[in-house]
């Protein structure tokens, strides 16, 4: 029940997603609160009335608070062309100091001016008090964990496993009627154009007794604080009850040739590399490229599956 790879809360907007995936495993309903601490004090997530109250210390209304952060936003950008273009227009400067600045340098490595507009797109602001952290109506974590997912998904008498056995560009694959490819796009064609950017992450695990933070997660926004977030795994599981806590420090370092890449940068000059590859893949047949890591994109659990559905319901 421990998310070996950071924390993983089911959510999508998908029915037949959310029906897929119930056909491997019991989820049960969940909601993600999460919390940030900045310079000592804690605030609600993803920024609501309740974080804009807190910060500004103010008890506006919704109305109120809207005009509020309409007139601290910055007018002069039209077109947000990267992540801090996109804070800095919808909820200026001194809220994306606080929560999004220093949280995002740790998480990526580089300035927010590098990265893309569409990573911020991912969090919700809202002008009432509901810090629901996903706006996506299906919700849950899996009762057995996800690894029974797997189990049962890879249970059909006719899926052969093959473990320790990493895909190598010397394989014949004609040999196969069609490959489906999940792994680096760049590793498939041996780096040939260049290695893509990827922030990878590592955990520093605490085990105590009781109850350590009394939530699921809580980030850490003060780029002082070398971790990004702590996430308890009691707290995903509230229906379980353990005198007990597991809890990991999450910290974010590039990518280098031994580790597990976890997210993709898709900085301009990855992007141009990226094109190159995307190329080379219009050109082959019999194979398709699926997923976070082969697409080069940032996808979640549900889009994953969203898009492999759709590519079986298309070809099949
Ligand atoms: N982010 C931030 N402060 C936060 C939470 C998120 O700056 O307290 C930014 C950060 O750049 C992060 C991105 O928003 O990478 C997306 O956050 P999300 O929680 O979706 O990331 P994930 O759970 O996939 O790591």
């Amino acid at each position: 029940m421990i998310h070996k790879y950071g924390p993983h809360i089911f959510n999508t907007d998908n029915k037949e997603v959310w029906d897929y995936i119930q056909q491997f495993c019991e989820m049960i309903p969940f909601i993600n609160r999460v919390k940030t601490i900045y310079k000592g004090k804690v605030y609600s997530l993803p920024i609501n009335l309740h974080t804009i109250n807190q910060f500004f210390d103010k008890s506006f209304n919704p109305e109120e608070a809207k005009e509020f952060i309409n007139s601290i936003s910055d007018k002069t950008i039209d077109e947000p062309k990267n992540f801090e273009e996109q804070a800095m227009k919808f909820i200026g400067k001194d809220l994306y100091k606080a929560f999004f600045y220093g949280y995002t340098k740790k998480q990526w490595g580089c300035e927010p001016t590098e990265l893309p507009a569409t990573i911020l797109k991912r969090l919700p602001v809202r002008f009432n008090y509901d810090d629901n952290y996903y706006v996506n109506p299906y919700q849950g974590i899996p009762k057995n964990g996800y690894t029974e997912i797997f189990e049962n998904m890879l249970s059909a008498s006719n899926i052969e496993v093959k473990l320790n056995t990493k895909f190598d560009s010397s394989w014949d694959l004609s040999e196969y009627e069609h490959t489906f490819y999940t792994g680096p796009i760049d590793s498939f064609f041996d780096f040939k154009y260049g290695r893509l950017s990827y922030r990878t992450v590592y955990f520093e695990k605490y085990v105590s007794d009781g109850d350590y933070q009394g939530n699921p997660v809580i980030n850490y926004a003060d780029p002082e604080i070398s971790y990004t977030r702590v996430h308890e795994h009691k707290h995903f599981t509230p229906w379980e009850s353990h005198d007990k806590t597991v809890y990991f420090k999450e910290y974010s370092k590039e990518t280098l040739e031994t580790d597990v890449p976890y997210y993709p940068k898709r900085l301009k000059s990855d992007m141009d590399i990226y094109e190159k590859y995307q190329n080379d893949v219009n050109n082959l047949n019999n194979i398709t490229f699926l997923g976070r890591l082969a697409t080069y994109r940032y996808m979640d659990m549900h889009h994953v599956i969203g898009e492999a559905l759709d590519l079986i319901d298309k070809n099949y």
